[in-house]
């Protein structure tokens, strides 16, 4: 009988172990669902409030939270509600991860966090389940802090985009209003959540039981990105030149992920130099690239071209320094970086957030510099100007649509409001009349042509001290500010000597 047995106890283990492996499969599909959550141990997770630099206003606003996680009976003894949700707005970089990090650092509770992209999945009903077993993990630690990254990825506007809503992105949004309004204030979690475009939230996500506590996280001031600066400069070995005023100073607009960025890029060059502290020349190079891109010094020029260079920024840096509206020069140079042929550096005393009239048009005069100083000594323009062209257009433009600074258009408002929203906003028209556009287009034109004059008038007058700053950048292609100061007085005082067009040598400047 052993013969007719083998094959049938053959073919009955084969059954036995498709089914096993159908199981599996099975399984496999099941736990699909689970949530992705990464808990941390129960222990404070290691960054605090020292490890954010500055911000102490949005560190105050916040502290109310810390305080609450840490003695919630003090705010239950007199009935106080603590906002269930904080969210944090601000551009990318401007350290929310690293805040709310911090707030579970200083609370000593869980911190679990997501990112909003993580509830989605191929399946529809799976981000659904991932947010129901977030809220139910957090229950059971009792305290805890559940942070939700990027969250616009799933709190978009119902019912905003092309080609109908999504399923599953309304589901997942759905069960997490669903679970913000299912747990007690008092119960001990805090959710927060960050964003870098707070205008597509949905409305609901945002009412008063949701997220109804929103903190600003803007671009980082002066002094903020001073502490920032030095908190990255930690345990890194920087000369005795290094200046973090003059840094913080030469970096508005970045924020405090650029400027980590910065300090590592100056490292770097530190090390192609061979040296083991990083220096001032350091951190000017590394600005350059983040900024412009790397220089070019090999590129090869013809002594034409250069001169043409020479002038043109020579042109733009007159116009700097002899308004008395516009920032001061830090520094001119006719070595080519990035797409640029040459630069003329300007650095804010201060940071700014508003510019009035003056200023915009002293801004105008000075990108309007390099290609009036062309025309002044060649007697033709070039398409090196194409990018002052723009800037100055753009700040005319601005002017006339936005901040109401011209007669004739009057105040009124033109600007296309926010960004524009696939879908909800694309069957808007523009919100004025084709005369009006006329009349737009006759405003920017206008401006544009009268400051090209006062340019020209501005350089005309000049005349001299153009010729002289052109000749020192020609001969030692970079020269500072204070330098082109030098000159412009210089000229003023007489007709041009030779011996004053050839400067005293600035030291550091030939490698910066
Ligand atoms: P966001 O989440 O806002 O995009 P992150 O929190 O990820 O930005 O910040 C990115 C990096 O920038 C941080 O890891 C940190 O190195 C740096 N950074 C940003 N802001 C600060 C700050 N205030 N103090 C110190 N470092 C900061
Ligand atoms: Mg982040
Ligand atoms: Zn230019």
């Amino acid at each position: 009988m052993l013969p007719l047995l083998l094959p049938v106890g053959l073919l009955i283990l084969f059954f036995v172990w498709m089914q096993r492996r159908a199981q599996g499969q099975m399984g496999n599909i099941m736990s699909i669902g689970r949530s992705k959550a990464k808990t941390y141990s129960t222990e404070r997770p290691g960054t605090t409030f020292d490890d954010v630099a500055g911000y102490e206003g949005v560190k105050r606003e916040i502290t109310e939270v810390v305080d609450f996680l840490k003695h919630p009976d003090r705010f239950a003894e007199i009935g106080a509600r603590i906002p269930k949700g904080v969210l944090l707005v601000g551009p990318p970089g401007t350290g929310k991860t690293l805040i709310a990090k911090a707030v579970a650092g200083e609370a000593g509770v869980p911190f679990l966090s997501v990112t909003g992209s993580d509830f989605m999945e191929m399946f529809v009903g799976v981000g659904a389940s991932r947010v129901r077993d977030l809220f139910d993990s957090a229950r059971k630690m009792g305290k805890a802090i559940i942070f939700i990254d990027e969250i616009d990825s799933i709190g978009r506007k119902r019912g905003a985009g092309l080609g109908g809503g999504h399923d599953e992105r309304e589901q997942t949004l759905n069960q997490m209003l669903a679970e913000m309004d299912g747990f007690e204030a008092t119960e001990g979690i805090v959710m927060m959540a960050a964003t870098n475009r707070p205008d597509i939230l949905d409305p609901a996500l945002l009412r008063p039981g949701r997220f109804d506590r929103q903190v600003i996280v803007p671009l980082p001031e002066l002094e903020d990105r001073k502490k920032i600066l030095a908190v990255h400069l930690k345990g890194k070995r920087s000369a005795d030149d290094v200046d973090i005023n003059v840094i913080a100073r030469g970096a508005p607009g970045m924020s405090g992920a650029d400027l980590a960025n910065l300090v590592n890029e100056a490292a770097l060059f530190a090390v192609r130099r061979g040296s083991d502290v990083i220096a001032a020349t350091d951190f000017d190079a590394a600005r350059d690239r983040v900024l412009l891109g790397i220089e070019r010094k090999s590129m090869v020029r013809t002594q034409a071209d250069l001169e043409r260079t020479a002038y043109h920024e020579a042109g733009h840096a007159l116009c700097a320094a002899v308004q008395e509206n516009h920032d001061p020069v830090h520094k001119v140079s006719i070595i080519a970086t990035g797409m640029a042929l040459g630069v003329t550096m300007t650095l804010p005393a201060e940071d700014r957030h508003t510019m009035d009239k003056a200023e915009a048009q002293a801004r105008m005069i000075m990108a309007m510099g390099g290609r009036v100083a062309e025309s002044l000594v060649f007697n033709e323009y070039s398409s090196g100007a194409a990018n002052d062209l723009q800037q100055a257009t753009t700040i005319a433009r601005r002017m006339v649509t936005e901040w109401g600074m011209s007669e004739a258009v009057g105040p009124m408002s033109l600007a296309d409001n926010g960004p524009v929203f696939l879908g909800e906003d694309m069957m808007q028209t523009k919100a004025y009349s084709p005369a009006t556009a006329k009349l737009v287009d006759d405003e920017i034109r206008r401006i544009l042509v009268e400051m090209e004059d006062r340019c020209r008038d501005l350089l005309t007058e000049y005349r001299h001290g153009l010729d002289l700053v052109a000749r020192a950048l020609l001969e030692h292609e970079t020269i500072s500010g204070a330098e082109v100061s030098r000159l412009i007085d210089v000229s003023r005082s007489g007709p041009i000597a030779e011996s004053d067009a050839t400067p005293a040598e600035v030291p550091g400047l030939e490698d910066a």
